[in-house]
């Protein structure tokens, strides 16, 4: 499994954290959602999609399979981080 983060959408109120503490983080400048790299491929989908469906704004998207997401540069998973 991957997962994207719009930072555009995020608002920072830290669901995706209190979800999936080992995938989501918090940016301690302006408290918007980062992803820890490489935890997603790892993670279990339940707990990702939990944190997709508590997301306020929308911001979480899950994606299938073990490929690149579109955008993910490093290959963290992280898109938009
Ligand atoms: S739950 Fe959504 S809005 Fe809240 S910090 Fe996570 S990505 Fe941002």
């Amino acid at each position: 499994m991957q997962v994207s983060i719009d930072q555009d959408r995020c608002c920072g109120s830290g669901q995706c954290v209190m979800a999936a503490p080992d995938v989501f983080d918090q940016s301690e400048d302006d408290g918007l959602a980062l992803l820890r790299p490489g935890r997603a491929r790892q993670a279990a989908r339940a707990d990702l999609e939990l944190a997709a469906a508590l997301c306020p704004a929308g911001a979480i998207t899950v994606h299938e399979g073990h490929g690149t997401v579109p955008g993910d540069a490093d290959g963290t998973g992280a898109v938009g981080a």
